[in-house]
């Protein structure tokens, strides 16, 4: 019953998600501006990230990897993860617990800073 209830709520996570981001754009102009970029003028390492899942949710996969492609990359995943837990509950398997214990060594913790890091200068340049 408790992964039922996980893949249920992470299901109603998605589907929120994507109903969100089939919005027409002018409905996109209700939400919140970046704090970040308020204050600063440059943009934070997710800015793009709604922009990336419009992008993604109206078939446009170039535009939403070159708004942000981590975030494009994460949002793959979110989806593929949704659809393990459902096909994990159903058969009563635990192979995506498996995959979630997987321990990170530290160089791959300094790969993800490096790859953050290089994707916040990408935005800079470009301007999102
Ligand atoms: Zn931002």
């Amino acid at each position: 019953m408790k992964r039922y209830k996980s893949a249920i709520l992470t299901t109603i996570a998605l589907v929120v998600a994507v109903v969100l981001g089939l919005l027409p754009n002018s409905a996109t102009s209700y939400y919140p501006p970046c704090v970040f970029h308020k204050l600063t003028g440059i943009p934070c390492p997710g800015c793009g990230t709604t922009r990336a899942w419009r992008h993604l949710m109206h078939g446009h996969f170039y535009d939403a990897l070159y708004t942000n492609p981590l975030v494009l990359i994460a949002e793959v995943g979110f989806i593929v993860y949704v659809v393990w837990l459902w096909v994990d509950t159903v058969r009563g398997s635990n192979s995506l617990d498996k995959v979630m214990h997987f321990h990170m060594k530290p160089w791959m913790y300094v790969l993800v800073g490096v790859l953050v890091l290089a994707n916040w200068v990408w935005s800079i340049q470009k301007g999102i």
